[in-house]
């Protein structure tokens, strides 16, 4: 397995795979890997002749105040993981790599963005699809691979991919998650034991919440409340949005006709959790 730290070196290995016919899979993560990259790893094995693996902490994608230093990082822990899956390539540039001085080229997707965490972080989604749009030019993939854990993102991706016609299949894969329930984070690493204990909480609601929805409560005012309640409990919850919308316009929902995403963002502690759950009878 090699690790290319360039631009045009990732770049001229992308263009000779793709010249000999091969397949290039790819998964863009920000390092500190666990096993829910390792899941969309293995997809990414078995749907490309190569896989490459970005792991680059985004600072676009990053707001004033938010963890971009603190971000964990661990590049000689993720290479032992992409190795054990069977990766090709890591792409790891710095950001002066990515963001040279004098740059100023953005990509922004309008709609799908503006709600959940587009509200909550402003120019969060415009940093992970410029990101993403240059990864994709330097990484040359017919193939990528993103999680549902980050199901606004994927969205954003899908739809930036047909806007700007990249000739990318993009796969999106369910949520991997701890023994109890608790979805696998790199940020779950910023909990205190107590922390972690009171985290599930945003398993529990969707679990309710998901009970509720087959019990026949279709209205989205009803299952918020109950995420809501379930959540408040925990004295180390602070909730940034509890929300009913449509799964592909991100759209707050009145009412649930097929399907609905329920999507939750809720601070523990200093920590900040996301989860989210498909409501289909
Ligand atoms: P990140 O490193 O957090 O930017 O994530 C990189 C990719 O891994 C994104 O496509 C995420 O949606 C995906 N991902 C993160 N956590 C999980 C998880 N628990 N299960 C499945 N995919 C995940």
């Amino acid at each position: 397995m090699n690790t290319i730290r360039s631009v045009s070196d990732m770049q001229q290995w992308a263009c000779a795979t793709r010249e000999a016919g091969r397949r290039i899979a790819f998964v863009p993560t920000m390092g500190f890997l666990h096993e829910g990259h390792l899941a969309l790893m293995r997809e990414g094995k078995g749907r490309g002749d190569y896989l490459v693996v970005s792991i680059f902490v985004n600072p676009t994608q990053f707001g004033a105040g938010e963890d971009y230093q603190d971000y964990p990082r661990d590049l000689e822990g993720d290479t032992e993981k992409v190795s054990s899956v069977g990766g090709d390539i890591i792409f790891a540039p710095s950001a002066k790599e990515m963001y040279p001085s004098g740059y100023q080229t953005f990509v922004a997707v309008e709609k799908v963005t503006q709600n959940l965490c587009g509200a909550s972080r402003p120019a969060h989604f415009q940093g992970v699809t410029t990101v993403v749009a240059k990864l994709f030019n330097i990484v040359k993939p017919q193939v990528a691979i993103f999680g549902e854990k980050d199901y606004q993102q994927l969205v954003t991706i899908r739809q930036m991919t047909r806007d700007l016609n990249f000739d990318i299949e993009i796969i999106g894969m369910p949520t991997i998650r701890e023994e109890d329930g608790l979805a696998m984070s790199s940020r779950n690493k910023y909990l205190s034991s107590e922390e972690r204990k009171q985290a599930l909480c945003l398993f529990n609601a969707l679990n309710q919440v998901e009970k509720l929805f087959q019990g026949g409560e279709k209205n989205p005012k009803k299952l918020i409340d109950r995420a809501a309640e379930i959540i408040r409990v925990q004295p180390a919850a602070d909730i940034d949005y509890v929300k009913v919308c449509h799964p592909e316009t991100i759209e707050d929902l009145e009412r649930i006709d097929d399907k609905a995403l329920m999507a939750l963002a809720v601070k523990i502690g200093k920590t900040r959790l996301i989860d989210n759950r498909v409501l289909k009878n």
